[in-house]
């Protein structure tokens, strides 16, 4: 699903990755752990397409990501990657079920078709009861779900989710990461980055991280 081979990242003189090399199957569970600055979200960008390798091969779905326009790229992450950030990153003043349609803009069906998939990803997160709210109006364990419905309404073949717990509560950590859990049940891959020592253990494959190096579990 997604490989990484003796990637590189530079940003001016700082090397955020120096030659990771990763291979990430289609089905698996991955937490990335790690101290602060040891890479991690440099690497979850360039798994999911947001940012290209100084070196080194990044293949995403079979595409290798340096051979691709941006527009390919674009289309890339519309149609088989979706993301879950800290922040939630949700429209504000938007309801919810339009912070969902509006993932599906690149996509492109037409507005109805958007939001009926957009009700759908709600119902599948537990929130067909609160399409109508904007994200003030929800808690901070709603908003993430409703980042997860927008992130999966697409359908994407890969969820990548960078903190996705890291502003909840543990009982509303603990509700995101039993969805993501049956996510990958129905066939999403999904890599997730967590400080949470206990959420890590508790996931089937577990790669670590410093100083911008991989120092366990970059093979299954
Ligand atoms: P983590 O997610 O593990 O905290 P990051 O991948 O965010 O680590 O960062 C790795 C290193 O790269 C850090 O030293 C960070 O300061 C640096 N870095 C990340 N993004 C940028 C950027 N856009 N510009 C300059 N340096 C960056």
């Amino acid at each position: 699903m997604a490989e990484l081979h003796d990637v590189t990242k530079l940003y001016g003189d700082v090397t955020a990755l120096r030659g990771v090399s990763l291979a990430v199957g289609e089905g698996e569970l991955v937490a990335i752990s790690g101290p602060s600055g040891s890479g991690k979200s440099t690497m979850l960008h360039l798994l999911g397409t947001l940012d290209r390798p100084s070196g080194g091969v990044v293949r995403i779905a079979g595409h290798d990501v340096l051979s691709l326009t941006d527009r390919q790229l674009s289309a890339l992450r519309a149609n088989v990657i979706g993301f879950v950030f800290q922040q939630f990153h949700l429209a504000p003043g938007v309801p919810a079920l339009d912070n969902v349609a509006d993932g599906l803009l690149y996509a492109g069906p037409p507005l109805r078709e958007r939001r009926r998939r957009a009700y759908e990803a709600l119902e599948r997160v537990g929130l067909a009861h609160r399409v109508g709210h904007r994200p003030h109006e929800l808690s901070g364990g709603e908003r993430q779900r409703v980042a997860i419905a927008r992130a999966v309404a697409g359908r994407p073949r890969l969820l990548l989710a960078d903190e996705p717990t890291g502003n909840l509560d543990s009982r509303s950590g603990a509700g995101v990461m039993d969805l993501l859990r049956d996510l990958h049940a129905g066939g999403t891959t999904v890599v997730v980055i967590t400080h949470d020592r206990d959420i890590a253990a508790s996931l089937p494959r577990r790669v670590e991280m410093l100083d911008g190096g991989i120092v366990q579990g970059a093979l299954t």
